[in-house]
């Protein structure tokens, strides 16, 4: 809601949301911000290469950020940490520019706290970048800080910010269970044979979690993670087998100190025996190197030695099933969808003691379907329930908008696929069949005072009501709809 006194977009300033106009915070012009940020970057970016360039080996500083993206990859199954994406992209990222970048002097050996400088410094410019793509989009506002620039995110962000955080940042109960759902993960990383136990859509099922999560935060984001993760693509195109690809790499032995390293004639040998795949097409889509620098750097090639990356391979193999196996993952996402609206909305309400009816049709009219109908005391309200998952560039306005239309089309009656819109039956004429219908459900209408609409979903919806119709995210109903009192 914009601020009651001025009508002004309000901002967060901490951990306060506050209204920018009445509390004289001092706005920047937006156009002017997003050019100094890019210039910034710019100079930031050419900076580091200068002293990168002069400095180090390029070889070794290869081979040294290959070790940060494989220790990074091992701190994350190993010790529970929050996913911090910009890091393993950031790492990744100067894999791929360093790799084709010609003017490199440096003879110096790089030093672990150079690397971590280095990775730092590509953070910044990356968290940058974001701000600047958030500032275009319409979700932040610019002020002055220093002699620096301070994005603070605006309310139209709000809802992507609270459902990165369903996702992300995990409260500490939660952050338990999440090292629960890993354990078998890191012994599935372990795992020496050849063939694992699970198939795809096993994998698929019992992880899907963990992989939504780094579909979410690696695949789908935005353009800097395409440019590193969209690579993944070819693995598809080229009906590689991921798992061919993690007994590939756990046929080599885990060095504790560095990464494993092995000559390209034994690496495509090898390979061979995994992926039935001649010389030069294993050399083509699994070796990069400078002169293969269009896949994705699984096994990097530097003086005729291949590095083997155990850990970060296998953070990306989790990945790839949302990619490979696109279909199954897709019928995944639609199963736990069903499960949401059936059962997890339905034991949420009962827990705050609610009664609550499913599967609720009209005989005369088949497609008049209800998901649920809550009754509290004299209170019944008409659920409507859609486990959306978050889609591809979520932080795109456009996206927002869509999320948006589609929910304006629930209550209006309208359903939106890349065609015409299909008519629907409306989440108004649903209420209007349950105020009328009560006795059937041996509801005595008496004794209900109110009939409300609702429409609740996974992630934090863009607006909150619309018609009388309340919108809302399931993490919410506590908060909202618990009446009970405790002593
Ligand atoms: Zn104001």
């Amino acid at each position: 809601m914009p601020c009651p006194t001025c009508g002004s977009i309000l901002v967060r300033f901490g951990k306060f949301i506050i209204c920018p106009q009445c509390n004289k915070v001092p706005i920047l012009n937006k156009k002017n911000a997003i050019f100094e940020l890019y210039k910034n970057e710019l100079a930031v970016e050419e900076r580091i290469n200068e002293i990168i360039r002069k400095a180090f080996n390029k070889n070794k500083l290869i081979i040294e950020l290959c070790w940060e993206r494989e220790r990074f990859a091992r701190k994350f199954f190993e010790e529970y940490q929050a996913l911090e994406a910009n890091a393993f992209l950031s790492s990744n990222l100067l894999i791929l520019r360093i790799i084709t970048d010609d003017s490199f002097s440096g003879r110096k050996t790089v030093e672990p706290y150079e690397i971590k400088a280095l990775i730092d410094g590509f953070k910044a410019i990356i968290e940058s970048k974001e701000i600047r793509f958030l500032l275009m989009q319409g979700f932040a506002e610019p002020m002055p800080l220093g002699n620096k620039i301070h994005s603070l995110y605006n309310e139209k962000y709000f809802p992507i910010l609270y459902t990165y955080a369903i996702y992300d940042i995990l409260e500490e109960a939660e952050a338990k269970e999440k090292i629960k759902e890993y354990l078998p993960l890191l012994n599935l990383a372990k795992a020496k044979a050849k063939k694992t136990q699970y198939s795809p859509e096993l994998f698929i099922h019992k992880f899907y979690p963990t992989i939504h999560q780094f579909y979410c935060c690696f695949f789908t984001r935005n353009e800097l993670y395409t440019e590193v993760f969209g690579l993944l693509k070819h693995f598809a195109k080229e009906k590689l087998t991921p798992y061919n690809l993690m007994a590939l790499v756990n046929s080599y032995l885990m060095n504790h100190n560095s990464l494993y390293h092995t000559s390209s004639s034994e690496f495509i040998k090898r390979a061979k025996k995994y992926f039935r795949m001649d010389a030069k097409k294993i050399r083509n889509s699994l070796i990069f190197s400078e002169r293969n620098t269009k896949i994705f750097p699984f096994f990097v090639e530097i003086n005729g030695r291949v590095y083997i990356s155990h850990r970060a391979t296998f953070l990306v193999f989790i990945l790839l099933h949302a990619i490979v196996y696109k279909k199954i993952f897709d019928k995944e996402t639609e199963t736990k969808s069903r499960d949401f609206e059936k059962e997890e909305v339905k034991k949420i309400f009962q827990n705050m003691g609610w009664q609550y009816l499913t599967n609720i049709t009209d005989k005369k009219k088949a497609t008049l379907e209800i998901d649920g109908i809550a009754i509290y005391g004299r209170k019944m309200i008409v659920i409507e329930c859609k486990g959306w998952k978050l889609k591809p560039f979520s932080e795109y306005k456009n996206q927002q908008d869509q999320i948006t239309r589609d929910l304006k089309g629930i209550v209006d009656g309208l359903k939106y696929s890349k065609r015409k819109p299909k008519p629907i039956p409306p989440l108004l004429e649903k209420i209007q069949f349950a105020k009328q219908n009560m006795s059937k459900w041996d509801l005595d209408p008496k004794k209900i005072d109110s009939v409300e609409g609702l429409i609740i979903l996974r992630n934090y919806p863009p607006i909150t009501e619309y018609k009388g119709i309340q919108i809302s995210c399931i993490k919410d109903l506590e908060k909202k709809y618990n009446f009970r009192t405790y002593r």
